[in-house]
């Protein structure tokens, strides 16, 4: 039969305070899949991603993970079901080390077993922390920081990861490289939820994806599929 969902949005409006921006966002992530969310600056993306992870509340509709309903479960409760959000802007701990923000990222009680085990498979995936370990977070440079952010999350043992753009800032160079670990990542078998501005990037690796405008869905199918669509390409992606 069809694989069920590990994620389901439907009819999800919220927005920060009188003023409405997500208007009935119906989106799924399959389990082990990359699902993009792609659109300009201000189409909801962020907005999307705080109220799946429960930093700001749904106004109306349903958010399901794992066939829970979890659309008014408290943020905690959401961590403890694995749903990790990689924060825009990275926000990793500038005066602390490398490995100090690393387990940080254990803290929630689901991550707090094992925790050497995965700071090694984290250092393993990514060892430029490993050989920076011990240097202040702020030192590092946006990429280096970004991969922390990212490995922050792993610490926390996702069963999603909600990556919100991921490469904002990034040398042409470091985009690459976000998205080879975004790849690995699934290659892994972890769920992605990617929040991308690289419209094109990001539908190019995506196993499905969403267009957003203005808090809609102006349209979905999978990545490589909306990427062929000329009026895509025309309307969306720059050419
Ligand atoms: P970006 O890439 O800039 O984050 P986005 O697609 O993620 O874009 P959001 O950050 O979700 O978009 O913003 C959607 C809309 O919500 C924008 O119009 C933004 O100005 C507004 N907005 C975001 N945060 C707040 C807030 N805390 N209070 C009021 N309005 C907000």
């Amino acid at each position: 039969g069809p694989i069920e969902p590990l994620l389901a949005v439907k009819g999800l409006s919220s927005g920060y305070g009188p003023v409405t921006i997500l208007r009935e966002i119906d989106i799924e992530a399959a389990p082990g899949s990359v699902t993009a969310l792609v659109g300009a600056n201000g189409a909801g993306k962020t907005t999307l991603m705080k109220t799946i992870a429960g930093l700001i509340p749904a106004w109306t509709g349903e958010i399901r993970f794992d066939g829970q309903d979890i659309t008014r479960a408290a943020t905690h409760h959401r961590v403890d079901q694995g749903i990790v959000l990689v924060p825009e802007g990275r926000m990793v701990f500038a005066l602390l080390s490398v490995e100090q923000n690393l387990r940080l990222g254990a803290i929630a009680p689901r991550a707090r077993k094992n925790v050497s085990e995965r700071l090694e498979d984290t250092f393993r995936r990514f060892p430029r922390l490993h050989e920076r370990k011990g240097q202040l977070a702020g030192s590092m440079s946006g990429g280096e920081q970004q991969m922390l952010a990212i490995g922050r999350g792993l610490m926390a043992k996702p069963r999603i990861i909600l990556l919100d753009e991921p490469t904002l800032g990034l040398a042409p160079i470091m985009v690459k490289q976000v998205f080879a670990v975004i790849e690995d990542l699934r290659k892994d078998g972890y769920t992605i939820l990617l929040s991308e501005q690289n419209s094109r990037l990001a539908l190019e690796i995506a196993d499905y994806g969403y267009i957003l405008e203005n808090g809609r869905v102006q349209l979905s199918g999978p990545g490589p599929e909306l990427v062929d669509m000329p009026d895509v390409r025309r309307l969306y992606l720059g050419r």
